[in-house]
């Protein structure tokens, strides 16, 4: 792959200093300026290839620059770009349509990312209590280890403190209760609660996969109880761990459903899914977002959809590659069984568990043309794109293990 204006040494030392000027630091990122990216692969300034086995943190669920999405991207920009919800646009109608048909929901409303999915749907919540339960009802019961976003009330909802620290006073009304774990969820119901947030997979907090019957379980309780479940797929979502929605593999729904990551097959675009019972507490003025749902981000999101879906064969892929990539970080674990402290995962969403800090293996593997992800501090966190194939697979694994065994 030609990359035009391959930047010197000197060029990208100083676009890094100019980084560090002038970006607030909100992120520890990785020393390199990414440019361009196709499929797989993404290209830095210096020219450098590098294997994607982050995907944008399961954004890129197509691979780079897929041509549907693009196109799809280009076409809607030459037509419309933007004209505010005080309109109908037609391709908010159609995502809309499309995601009702493949999941539980009767509705949507759009946002532009994962927090705002959660807003609207802790708001609806709220909102939906308040009406068909009484004044009383606004607590919230989340996981601890869980992650639902940055904005107060989701990080609030966030059950990890190192994300809460420094922002206090949090928002009222969240209560937290130890992931899997049904008994500690029946003590912590109390008067005041109106909802259940999990994620189905715990994935910022480990790739954490909750016992088989756990969410059958959760739905029982909130439907003796009279509460809401709110499943948070933002990262889980659109074909991630082998099914379109990762409820599916529990034989359950969730009453509200979050996505964003994915959805958009790498551009900013949210959503939160109801049942129409439920849906119906949101009314003109009850809730709103300038870019939520535009043109342009819903029909990137309806090519990703559409892509994702033809004849179910992506997602079906995604379960193979996620079982193939799981049977060679089991073969890696015979040789490094010091190192290596478990295998976690469900289709390509994926943690390995490791005895030690993951982020010099990270950067190891950076600078071995690999780009890898550790999340929970000791977990590196695999999340390709669903495109992934085999010898990807195996490369990265041979990455991996020359790299552990230093
Ligand atoms: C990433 C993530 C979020 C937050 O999404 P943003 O788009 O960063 O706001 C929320 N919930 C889960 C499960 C996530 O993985």
């Amino acid at each position: 792959m030609e990359i035009k204006k391959i930047l010197t040494k000197e060029n990208i030392s100083k676009d890094l200093e100019d980084a560090d000027r002038y970006l607030m630091h909100t992120y520890s990122r990785q020393p390199v300026i990414l440019r361009k990216g196709r499929g797989m692969k993404v290209w830095g300034t210096d020219g450098k290839e590098y294997l994607d086995f982050v995907g944008g943190i399961a954004v890129n669920v197509l691979g780079h620059c897929h041509p549907k999405v693009v196109i799809a991207i280009q076409k809607q920009a030459q037509r419309l770009l933007h004209v505010s919800n005080l309109y109908y646009i037609e391709p908010q109608i159609k995502l809309a349509k499309l995601l009702c048909a493949h999941s539980f929901a009767d509705k949507a409303f759009f946002c532009n990312s994962g927090a705002e999915a959660n807003e609207a749907a802790i708001k609806l919540a709220r909102k939906y209590a308040k009406e068909h339960s009484g004044q009383e009802k606004f607590e919230i019961i989340t996981a601890l280890n869980s992650f639902h976003g940055r904005t107060l009330a989701t990080v609030t909802a966030t059950g990890q403190e190192k994300f809460q620290k420094g922002f206090e006073p949090l928002m009222p009304g969240f209560k937290y209760v130890p992931f899997n774990d049904v008994n500690a969820l029946r003590s912590a119901i109390s008067r005041n609660t109106c909802a259940v947030m999990l994620e189905p997979i715990q994935a910022e907090g480990g790739v954490i996969i909750p016992s088989e019957n756990y969410l059958k379980e959760v739905r029982k309780l909130c439907d003796e109880n009279g509460l809401l479940l709110i499943l948070d797929e933002v990262q889980t979502g659109m074909g991630r761990t082998g099914k379109l929605f990762a409820y599916e593999h529990y034989g359950i729904t969730p009453d509200i459903m979050t996505l964003a990551k994915g959805l958009g097959g790498g551009v900013p675009i949210g959503a939160a899914l109801a049942t129409e019972r439920v849906a119906a507490s949101f009314q003109p003025g009850s809730h709103a977002s300038t870019f939520g749902g535009n043109p342009l981000v819903c029909a990137a999101a309806i090519a990703t959809l559409e892509t994702i879906l033809e004849d179910g064969l992506l997602i079906e892929h995604c379960a193979r590659m996620g079982k193939y990539l799981i049977n060679r970080l089991e073969q890696l674990r015979e040789d490094y069984h010091d190192t290596i402290a478990d295998i976690r995962g469900k289709g390509l969403l994926v943690g390995l568990e490791i005895n030690k800090d993951g982020a010099p293996i990270v950067k190891a593997c950076l600078e071995k043309g690999l780009l890898i992800n550790c999340t929970a501090g000791n977990v590196l966190r695999f999340a390709p794109p669903l495109i992934v194939e085999k010898k990807e697979i195996d490369h990265m694994v041979d990455v991996l293990e020359e790299v552990l065994g230093r």
